[in-house]
Parts: structure tokens; sequence; C-alpha cells
């Protein structure tokens, strides 16, 4: 028996809940098998980070050579990468074992208010990763640091999305769960000639810790398994959608999404 294999290239949660943790178990759900290569560690819990350890960018080239040397890796997935460094790092590995469909998650801050990736970094990525990227999946704060404008709209994540594109990716993934103005969750896919749009229930939860790593690493596993970009996305919200419906009420901050359900 075989099975396609993905790769998270992320930062550990101590927690469980986000970072590889969750990148490993939505990959897992979404049937392919997933391989990690951390980037940082964090001592994390539900409530807050309350420390981050980049790795050596040595190690970090280390694990990704071996994984792509023994593994025929289908989807690469990128979470947490913290500085110019690592991301420069990442972007020769990928480029040099030719590591595609890889999938941004453009990872900058926690909900719990701790800086994922240094500011010095964000220049880095997007001229740098981002035109690597078969898709980037911002969340509507993310979209407002990569563009410096502020998302109040439907209309201004529209605008955005092209403004991502126009910095290289294939395509450009605006999540608008954060967007209180839709009554659903309303996620925007620009791929420069069309928008397309993915909807779902707005679940209100205060269990959302890792809602990102989740929905990003489905999209990474479904493009592994072959689906093109638009049922890879389809797949991949119908999950996260019910990742969160199943949250679980763990610890005392932001819980859990639930991978098995
Ligand atoms: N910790 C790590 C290592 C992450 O990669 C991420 C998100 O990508 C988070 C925490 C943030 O998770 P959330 O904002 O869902 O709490």
């Amino acid at each position: 028996m075989t099975k396609p294999v993905a790769l998270s290239i992320a930062g550990s949660d101590s927690g469980g809940g986000a970072g590889i943790q969750a990148d490993l178990k939505s990959m897992e759900a979404n049937g392919v098998f997933a391989t990690s290569v951390i980037t940082a560690v964090t001592a994390q819990n539900t409530e807050a980070v309350t420390m981050a350890y980049d790795l050596p960018t040595r190690i970090i080239k280390a694990q990704i050579d071996a994984v792509a040397k023994d593994f025929d890796v289908s989807a690469t997935k990128t979470g947490m990468l913290s500085t110019s460094e690592i991301i420069r790092t990442v972007a020769e590995k990928v480029e040099e074992h030719d590591l595609f469909p890889f999938i941004v998650d453009p990872v900058m801050i926690s909900k719990s208010g701790f800086k994922l990736l240094q500011d010095e970094a964000i220049d880095t990525l997007r001229e740098v990763l981002l035109p690597l990227a078969t898709i980037t999946t911002p969340n509507i704060h993310e979209v407002e640091y990569l563009t410096g404008e502020e998302i109040l709209s439907v209309d201004d994540a529209k605008e955005a999305a092209k403004t991502i594109f126009e910095m290289g990716p294939s395509s450009v993934l605006v999540k608008g769960g954060h967007m209180n103005e839709t009554a659903e969750a309303m996620d925007i896919l620009y791929d420069g000639t069309a928008f397309h749009t993915f909807t779902a229930d707005r679940i209100r939860t205060d269990n959302t810790h890792g809602t990102g790593c989740t929905y990003a690493s489905a999209i990474a596993a479904n493009l592994a398994q072959g689906w093109d970009l638009g049922n890879a996305i389809e797949r991949a919200k119908r999950y996260v959608t019910a990742a969160i419906r199943n949250s679980l009420d763990l610890g005392s901050g932001h819980g859990p999404t639930n991978h098995f359900f």
C-alpha cells in the first residue's frame, strides 16, 4: 500500500493546536502521508505563546534534504518562518528539490498576539517566497500587512487579492473568516483571470486555534492527491468548517480545531 506524500515546513506548537502539529493532523486526516520540517519551536498553549526559538538554518536545510531525497513529495506547505534568513533557506530548497505545488500560508501573528514573523522578514516573504507559491492563503490581517491597505469590505478584499497576485504567486486565497462584514465565512480566490468564492457557515465558537494551519494543510493534502485548485479548496473549506464545528473545549484560551470527528 502507498499514499501521496505532503510536506509541512513550519513551527512547533507545544499545545498541539496550531503549527506543525495541526499541519500533520490535517494532512493525515485528508488522505496523505505527512512529513515535517521544523523551523522554530514555540512554548505555547491555548492562551499564549510564551517563547519562540528559531532553529539554525543548517538543520532546516538538512531536514528538507533528508525528506526530499527519500520521498516523492507531492505538495509542500509553509507556516511559521520567523526570519528573512529562514525564508531564503526554504525558498532555495523548494526550488532545488522542485517541491511543488507549493502552498504559502503567510503566518505573521498568532491569535494570542505573538509575532511569528519578524517585521524585517515581511519584505523577504513578499519578494522571495510569494513568487514561488502555487497559492498563498492570507487571512484579512495578513492581507493588510502584505498590501498596507485596510480591508473593510468584500470589494477591498478583491482589490487586495489582485495586489498580492502582482507579487508573483500563481493564485491568492483571501480568507474572510476574520471579516465580520459577511454573514457567512467567505474566501476569495484570484488566479489572475477571475474571482471564485468559497462560502461556509460562520461558526460562533472561541475554539479556533489553528484554523489557518488546518485549512492550508488540507489544501496541500488535496493538491498532493491530484485535485485541481478549485476542488482542493472546496474540499478543504468543508473540512476546516467541520473541524471548527467539532472543535475541542480544551485549555482555558482558544481551544483547538478537531481533526478527526
Ligand atoms: N503557532 C504556530 C507555530 C503557528 O504556526 C501558528 C499559525 O500558523 C500559530 C501559532 C497561530 O495559531 P492561531 O493564530 O490559530 O492561534
